[in-house]
C-alpha cells in the first residue's frame, strides 16, 4: 500500500498546465490569468463629484452657517456622462449630481443637505450653503483608482467577480485565462442504470456520475458525461474511445478484486498502468495511468486516467483527494490544498488496520472553536452520510485512536480555497 501523498505526487507528475486562450470575462470566473493586464486608460477619467449637491468654488463658502448661509447664483447643471457647460465663477454654482464631471472653476461640492434647496418651492435660481468646505471636498479625482498605463493585473491571479469588474472597469471584454480541463467521466458496472429510467429489479441508479460531474464543475473543470459502461473489456474500451480527447479520463467502480473489475485490465492494454492500494479509508483501492489518446490536432498523447473506486463516498472523497489537485494543477493554480481547520472530535474514532481515515463530519463552531462529530454510520455506499457531512475529520495512519476532547484536522469540504 502506498500512502496519499506518494499517490498524490505521482498523479501530480502526469499532469501539466493547459494552454492560455482567450475567453469572455464572464466566462473566466475562478481562472487563472494568462497575460499581464495594463490600463489604456484613468480610471475615473475625469475629476468626479461623489455627492447630489452643488459644485463651487470653497472660497465662496467662508464663513456660511446654518444661520447665515451664503448665497450663490445657480448658473447650470452637470450629470454623469456630459462635459459641464459653462464655468463656475466667483459667487456661482453648478448644480451636480454624482458622478458628473466636476465644471472649470469649482474646486469642490456642497451636499444637497449642506444647502437650503429644500426649503425652496421649485426652481431656484440661487442656493444657499449652509456650511463651509474646502477645496477637493466630495471630489473623486482623475485616477484615483487606476492610472493610465499602470499595472493592475498580473498573470497568475485567480479570476473572482472583483477582478472581473475590474477588467470590465477597463474596456476589455476578453481576457487570456489558462483553459478549463474537459474531463470525461465514464461510471461502470453491470448493476448501473442512468437517471430517468425505469428501475429494474436488482438494478440501482447511477450515482456517481453525477457527483464527480459536480465536482469537477465546482473546481472549475468541464464535465464530459461517456455514460455508463457494462463490466466488460469491449464496452470499457468502446465508451473511454469517446473521451479521448479529453484532458483527463475518470472511470467509477470496476477497481476492486472482484470478476467484474477490468478498468485495471483496460489501463494495463490501453496504456500504461499503475495499481494501487492506498493507505485510506474509505477508498483504498485507486487505478491510475495513462491511455493513449489523440489531441484535437490529432497528434498522439497520453490522456491522464484516474480509476476511481465504485463506492459513492469512496469515489467522492478520493475526487476530493487526488482529482481535485489534478485539475487546479492543469487550471494553473498553485493552492492545490483543501482548506484545513483544527477542531475537538466530540467521539473517540478506532482507527483498527494503520489506514489514514477521512471520517464524514459535521463542523460546527462554538464560543470560538471548532468542534466535529460524524454523521452517522460511516459505509462507503450511505451517500447521504457525505451529504450531512460538511468536513472530513482525517486520523492519521499512524494513530490508533483518537479520544473525545482531542484535537484533530479537519478537511472542510465547502470552504472557498480562494480566501483562505
Ligand atoms: P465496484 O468498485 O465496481 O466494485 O463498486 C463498489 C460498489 O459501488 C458496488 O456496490 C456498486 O454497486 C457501487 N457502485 C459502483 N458504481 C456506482 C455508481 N456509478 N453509482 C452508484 N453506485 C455505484
Ligand atoms: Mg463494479
Amino acid at each position: 500500500m502506498i500512502s496519499v501523498e506518494q499517490a498524490l505526487e505521482k498523479i501530480l507528475s502526469y499532469v501539466d498546465v493547459l494552454e492560455a486562450q482567450p475567453r469572455p470575462i464572464l466566462d473566466c470566473l475562478g481562472q487563472v490569468l494568462a497575460e499581464d493586464v495594463y490600463s489604456t486608460i484613468d480610471i475615473p477619467p475625469l475629476d468626479n463629484s461623489a455627492m447630489d449637491g452643488y459644485a463651487v468654488r470653497s472660497e465662496d463658502t467662508r464663513g456660511a452657517t446654518e444661520r447665515s448661509p451664503r448665497l450663490l447664483r445657480i448658473v447650470g447643471t452637470a450629470t454623469p456622462g456630459c462635459i459641464p457647460k459653462g464655468e463656475v465663477k466667483p459667487g456661482t454654482a453648478i448644480r451636480i449630481m454624482t458622478g458628473a464631471p466636476i465644471p472649470k472653476g469649482a474646486d469642490s461640492v456642497v451636499r444637497f443637505e449642506d444647502t437650503d434647496e429644500a426649503q425652496r418651492a421649485g426652481v431656484a435660481d440661487e442656493i444657499g450653503v449652509m456650511c463651509e468646505v474646502e477645496s477637493g471636498r466630495n471630489v473623486r479625482r482623475a485616477s484615483e483608482d487606476i492610472t493610465r498605463g499602470s499595472l493592475v493585473l498580473s498573470q497568475g491571479v485567480v479570476l473572482r467577480p472583483s477582478e472581473i469588474g475590474v477588467l470590465a472597469s477597463l474596456g476589455r471584454s476578453v481576457v487570456k485565462v489558462i483553459r478549463r480541463p474537459v474531463v470525461a467521466i465514464l461510471a461502470t458496472g453491470n448493476e448501473l442504470v442512468d437517471t430517468g429510467e425505469l428501475l429494474p429489479r436488482g438494478k440501482i441508479y447511477n450515482s456517481n456520475s453525477y457527483s464527480v460531474a459536480a465536482l469537477v464543475l465546482r473546481y472549475g473543470g468541464i464535465p464530459k458525461m461517456l455514460g455508463i459502461a457494462l463490466d466488460s473489456e469491449s464496452a470499457l474500451v468502446a465508451k473511454l474511445h469517446q473521451g479521448l480527447d479529453a484532458d483527463m479520463l475518470i472511470t467509477t467502480g470496476g477497481v476492486s478484486m472482484g470478476d467484474y473489475d477490468v478498468v485495471k485490465d483496460v489501463l494495463a492494454k490501453q496504456g500504461e498502468i499503475a495499481f494501487w492500494t492506498v493507505r485510506m479509508k474509505p477508498g483504498k483501492p485507486l487505478a491510475f495511468g495513462t491511455i493513449n489518446g489523440l489531441s484535437k490536432t490529432g497528434v498522439a498523447r497520453d490522456i491522464p486516467h484516474l480509476g476511481l473506486p465504485g463506492n459513492p463516498v469512496s469515489s467522492m472523497i478520493t475526487f476530493e483527494l487526488f482529482a481535485r489537485p489534478a485539475i487546479l494543477k492543469m487550471m494553473g493554480k498553485k493552492n492545490l490544498a483543501k482548506p484545513t481547520i483544527e477542531a475537538v472530535i466530540e467521539e473517540t474514532i478506532v482507527n483498527s488496520d494503520g489506514r489514514r481515515i477521512f471520517a464524514r463530519a459535521i463542523v460546527e463552531k462554538r464560543g470560538g472553536q471548532y468542534f466535529a462529530r460524524r454523521t452517522g454510520p460511516q459505509g462507503s455506499g450511505i451517500l447521504t452520510s457525505m451529504s450531512r457531512a460538511n468536513g472530513l475529520v482525517v486520523v492519521l495512519e499512524d494513530k490508533s485512536r483518537v479520544e473525545a476532547g482531542d484535537v484533530v484536522p479537519v478537511i472542510m469540504l465547502d470552504w472557498n480555497e480562494e480566501v483562505v
